[in-house]
């Protein structure tokens, strides 16, 4: 599933594309998780943001064109309007005044696209309750801190959760806490644990921009595959050597998310 990195990617690769063009025209597949692109045409993008792993397409009459990728949806863009006919994955469409079309491919359909007043995110609860932005630049390690106490669950389900820091997923999740060396079962870390994740989320996620996001299987940003996947250190590295002692990685299921972590470095 892509994650902050990968759709921040796609972000800076799509603002060059949409911003201050028209929606001359706008399609979608049936379904109600996809209809609303529809209601974007005659629209003028006025900007592309992004909030944790959610694209936000501001249009010109205080709307909002808020599209999700869940876990295998791209954004392409075509150079003609023709070829949307031809990909049945396509689940949505907006031809601009450019020439040029934004398409959105879709092969499991678990994504998703709403259109909604500025800011008004009661329908989209993970939206509404998103927790702080991890290059935000007045966060701490103090406030991650704070958001940690009193909850029970693991620290990998509140890092999940998005309600900790936006944007981390299960890929992301095993980086950063194996680069802050917390054990990721843990239900309550320590203030210079919680300053540790924060830098390490912020270290795997501007590595990971900086290498187009990481391809395992769908994702793609605008120019094709990124990179990261050849750098991770501990996701999907089960039963290979820990980079750092040496350790054999281990595999265990924390909440039903499977999880990698080094026993020596992320001790208990
Ligand atoms: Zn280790």
């Amino acid at each position: 599933m892509p994650e902050l990195p990968e759709v921040e990617t796609i972000r800076r690769q799509l603002c060059r594309e949409v911003v201050n063009q028209t929606v001359l025209r706008a399609g979608s597949h049936q379904s109600e998780k996809f209809l609303p692109a529809r209601k974007t045409k005659g629209r003028r993008f006025t900007g592309l943001d992004r909030r944790g792993k959610y694209l936000i397409g501001e249009l010109d009459n205080e709307t909002e064109l808020i599209i999700h990728l869940g876990m295998t949806g791209q954004l392409l863009v075509n150079k003609e309007d023709a070829s949307k006919k031809l990909d049945p994955y396509c689940r949505a469409w907006w031809s601009l005044a450019n020439g040029k079309t934004i398409v959105f491919r879709d092969v499991r359909r678990f994504g998703r696209i709403a259109v909604v007043n500025k800011g008004e995110y009661s329908n989209i609860p993970t939206l509404r309750d998103m927790g702080p932005e991890p290059f935000s630049g007045d966060l701490t390690g103090d406030d991650i801190w704070l958001r940690t106490k009193g909850r029970r669950s693991r620290i990998k389900t509140q890092l999940l959760s998005q309600r900790l820091i936006a944007g981390v997923g299960n890929i992301y999740a095993d980086e950063a806490l194996f680069l802050a060396r917390i054990n990721p079962a843990l239900r309550s870390i320590s203030r210079p644990q919680a300053e540790r994740l924060l830098d390490s989320v912020r270290t795997v996620f501007s590595e990971a921009i900086e290498r187009g996001g990481t391809t395992l299987r769908d994702y793609r940003n605008l120019e094709g595959e990124g990179s990261n996947q050849h750098h991770l250190k501990c996701y999907g590295r089960s039963g290979e050597s820990c980079v750092i002692c040496g350790s054999i990685l281990r595999l265990r299921v924390i909440d039903a998310r499977s999880t990698t972590w080094c026993p020596q470095c992320q001790a208990r």
